[in-house]
Order: C-alpha cells, then structure tokens, then sequence
C-alpha cells in the first residue's frame, strides 16, 4: 500500500566561501579560491534547481549580481546583496541560516597547503606542491564538522552533520576522489582532530565560524587543492564541477530521506 506522505521539502543553505576581498587561497594557476568557490556552487545551484530542491545561497559570484542571472532570487539576503560581496562576516552568513531555520547548511571552499609544501617560481607565484607532499599526501577534498563542548548547538548537531559528512564522502570516493590527508600533520594543535581519515572526515574545533554557530547540522567542503598542479586541473574541469554538483544534490536528497 503506498503512503500518503508527501515529499517534504527541507533547505539547504549552499554558502560559497569568502569574500571578494578575503578571497582565500591563490591556486597554482593564479588564481583565487572564491572563483572556484563561485563556479562550483553555480553548478550546484543548477543542480539543485533541476531536482527542484529549497535552497538557499550565501553569495553569488560578482557578475552575476551585475548581470541578468537569475540566481539573484536565491540570495539568502537579496536586499543587501552589494554588501554580502564585501563585507557580510561569516557569523551573519550563519545568523541568517540559522533565522530561516535551514536543515542544512555547506560551505564550499578548495584547499590549499602549508607554505613549506609549496613549490614557488623566483616572482613568487605558485608553481605546484614540492614532490615530497606529492608522495607523502593525498591531495584531494576533505569534510569539516564541529563539535566544541563550548559551543553546545555542535554537539546537538554532530552525529546529523557527521550523517550527511559520511554520505557525501562515500560519493566521492566512488568516482576515485582520495581524502586528503595531510591536515593530519599539523601536531600541538587540536584546531583539526581526525573523526574519519579514511573518509576525509574532520572535527575543526576552533577555526571555522560557520560551523560553530549553526543551528542545524553544517558541514564545510574542501572540493580539492588548488595549489596541486594536477588536482587543479581536475577540479577545474567542466565535467568534475557537474559530477560534483549531481553527488552533492544526491546526498542532501539522501540525508533528508528523500531516497533509499
Ligand atoms: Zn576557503
């Protein structure tokens, strides 16, 4: 006998990390993290607007502000959206997901490395990783959660965020992405704490804003690491942002029970 019960709809907040002017990392093509960060969720954005999911954006990408794109209309904060470009902090990103009672929220961010694994030209510019990383690490994506007994809304919603974490992290590793490992080594500090290393799955305790002050179980993504000559390439692709749209979009529909 089927049931009665309707598909219920639940939203996710997509937060493209940074801002114009703290844009994060700078890849080993020149480029600046918030534009792979803005790319990435624009796939997502089609994405979930082909499923025809509740969501959310953070930001968009600049140009699309100017111009006539039509995803304008998710902006979490649409009034004020000149402003979210450059100054909107993180706390009001997560404030906001927090009012509009979001049942998910992920950051999408692209990694980068500790300086001294860096491979520089004579001008300064990023080249690729030294060889050693190369061989000692995996670059790929990896997952952060909280949970900071000062914060008592991580622990709430711990085993929830580390749910959708273990979802998503098992989709990548299906089409071949490895887990970075290399935020293990950073000893004396317990700002990153391995929950899951084998699925790429981290406690970031101290450093992440959005994290710690969700409401609802957040995660934040490291797609890949844009300083690794090679992974860059891959994540750049048309084809890896689009397969990556469709596992995100999968997981969230799995996460809120909405498939098998
Ligand atoms: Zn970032």
């Amino acid at each position: 006998m089927l049931s009665a019960c309707a598909k219920t709809h639940q939203l996710t907040v997509i937060d493209a990390g940074h801002t114009l002017t703290e844009y994060g990392a700078v890849s080993c093509t020149d480029r600046k993290e918030i534009a792979y960060n803005d790319d990435l969720v624009m796939e997502i954005s089609k994405e979930l607007i082909r499923k025809g999911e509740e969501f959310l954006l953070t930001r968009t990408k600049d140009a699309d502000i100017k111009g006539t794109d039509d995803l304008r209309q998710y902006l979490i904060d649409p009034l004020d959206d000149e402003k979210w470009q450059k100054y909107k902090c993180l706390y009001s990103r997560i404030a906001l997901a927090n009012e509009k009672q979001a049942g998910l929220f992920i950051s999408i961010h692209h990694d980068s490395v500790q300086e001294h694994h860096l491979l520089r030209a004579e001008d300064g510019k990023i080249i690729d990783v030294q060889d050693d990383f190369k061989q000692n690490f995996n670059p790929g994506y990896s997952i952060y959660i909280a949970c900071d007994p000062k914060y008592p809304n991580t622990e709430l919603q711990y085993w929830d965020a580390l749910k959708f974490a273990k979802i998503f992290a098992k989709k990548m590793q299906a089409i071949g992405r490895k887990p970075s490992t290399y935020h293990e080594e950073k000893t004396g500090q317990d700002n990153y704490q391995s929950i899951d290393l084998f699925l790429g799955i981290y406690n970031s305790k101290t450093l992440l804003a959005v994290l710690r002050n969700a409401k609802m179980p957040a995660v934040l993504i490291e797609a890949g690491v844009i300083v690794d000559a090679e992974d860059e390439k891959i994540i750049s692709s048309q084809a890896f942002k689009e397969q990556f749209a469709i596992l995100l979009v999968e997981s969230i529909d799995a996460f809120f029970g909405q498939s098998p």
